[in-house]
């Protein structure tokens, strides 16, 4: 009986940790750059389109979102994460074909034109990822950004 009582518990418990643990409802992402503390969208400009989730590029859609962010600047990390790896924006290599793979809060998604100080480990929310590659050298007169996807390619403006 006393047993039974035990497993019983442990598999409430189990359940209470794991609805917390998964669900990302109600996450935030804090300031991602130097420079932009309030997390400013790119917005629309003639020459490349819109920063916004869903936005047309050529026949393709932009499945991330744009945080503007100035060449060179700090990249943050917004919440506490784990670092998983790079991520690589293009097949084709040029000078901001680089990223970070990232998870935490029950969120798991990439970072694009960012060099990471490392790929692997841990980071606190406000701790450097890493600084924001030279964008204008690449794209000339582009709102330079970090592009932030999500691993399932869903929107991710809800959490900004
Ligand atoms: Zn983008």
């Amino acid at each position: 009986m006393i047993m039974r009582l035990y497993i019983l518990f442990s598999f409430l418990l189990l359940a209470v940790i794991c609805s917390s643990c998964v669900d990302a409802s109600g996450v935030t992402f804090g300031p991602l750059c130097s420079g932009n503390a309030s997390n400013r969208k790119r917005g629309c400009d003639t020459k490349y389109g819109c920063g916004n989730y869903g936005a047309g590029r050529g026949n393709r859609k932009h499945m991330g979102l744009d945080i503007e962010c100035a060449d060179g600047a700090t990249v943050y990390a917004p919440f506490d994460v784990k670092l998983n790896g790079k991520a690589v924006p293009y097949k084709n290599n040029n000078a901001i074909n680089d990223g970070i793979n990232l998870s935490g809060e029950g969120l798991c998604f990439k970072l694009f034109y960012v060099k990471p100080d490392r790929y692997t480990g841990t980071l606190k929310k406000g701790q450097k990822i890493g600084s924001l590659l030279p964008m204008q050298s690449v794209y000339p007169g582009i709102p330079s950004h970090v592009h932030v996807q999500m691993c399932d390619k869903s929107d991710p403006t809800k959490y900004f």
